[in-house]
């Protein structure tokens, strides 16, 4: 059987480390797709689907949604058309059993190709989630002081409605963090073990990050 080698980028790290920025930029840049299991959901749950309905609950409370429907939401992701050259994951996997489904499903295409860690500490994660607005129309990311809209509330992009999401709040914020540091920090193990593991200080303003993430993704194989 013909298999053809894809690249399956995996952005590792905790909420509000600045996976989803990043992703956006790359997306760009090196023509994959952005898929974002978070933006996933919550556009099932702006459309009111029986998924988004399901998700909300887990959403809500900080806690992961449940594997077997992320699972399923994320293999039908990626077999669609814009995927074939692969993708950059963000937000997925977020625990082993996710880890090992992801390995399956890209078992065909040479699997995962490399996985950027994004590293910072906590005080900056709580900084950086507490300022962040999303752009109700377009999904355009944006912080009240490191990346303010030109016009307070406003989308650059398109003009649309900035809100803050629910689950960005303090008290939900500290429970991702613990379901961070609990199911998806073992993966760190998971893909250093198969010698994919890159770390990156997310600490750094945007561009630099950028540039971080360029050269790691160049020493994997994957040139702009
Ligand atoms: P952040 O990047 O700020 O952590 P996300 O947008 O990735 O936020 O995720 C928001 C919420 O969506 C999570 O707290 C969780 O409830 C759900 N979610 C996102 N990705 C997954 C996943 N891979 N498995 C289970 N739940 C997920
Ligand atoms: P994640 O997808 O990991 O949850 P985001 O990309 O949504 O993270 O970033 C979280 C917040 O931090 C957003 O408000 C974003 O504008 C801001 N941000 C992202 N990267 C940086 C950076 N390098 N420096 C300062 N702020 C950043
Ligand atoms: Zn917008």
């Amino acid at each position: 059987m013909a298999t053809k080698a894809r690249t399956f980028i995996v952005f590792l790290g905790p909420p509000g480390s600045g996976k989803g920025t990043q992703a956006k930029i790359l997306e760009k840049k090196l023509g994959l797709p952005q898929v974002a299991t978070g933006d996933l959901f919550r556009y099932n749950l702006k459309n009111k689907t029986e998924l988004g309905l399901l998700a909300k609950s887990y959403m809500d409370a900080g806690e992961l949604v449940p594997d077997e429907v992320t699972i399923r939401m994320v293999e039908d992701r990626l077999s669609r058309e814009d995927c074939a050259p692969g993708a950059i994951l963000d937000g997925f996997p977020r625990n082993l059993q996710q880890a090992v489904a992801l390995d399956q499903m890209l078992a065909p295409y040479g699997g995962v190709t490399v996985t950027p860690l994004f590293q910072v500490d906590d005080e900056v994660v709580v900084e950086r989630i507490s300022g962040r607005r999303i752009c109700r129309n377009c999904g355009a990311v944006y912080h009240v002081q490191f990346n303010p809209p030109k016009q307070p509330g406003v989308c650059d992009v398109c003009g649309g409605e900035l809100y803050q999401r629910e689950d960005d709040r303090p008290e939900t914020v500290k429970r991702r963090l613990y379901v961070y540091y609990k199911q998806t920090a073992p993966l760190i193990g998971y893909y250093f073990a198969k010698g994919l593991l890159e770390e990156i200080d997310a600490s750094q303003p945007v561009d630099q990050v950028t540039a971080a993430l360029l050269a790691v993704l160049a020493k994997h194989g994957v040139a702009v």
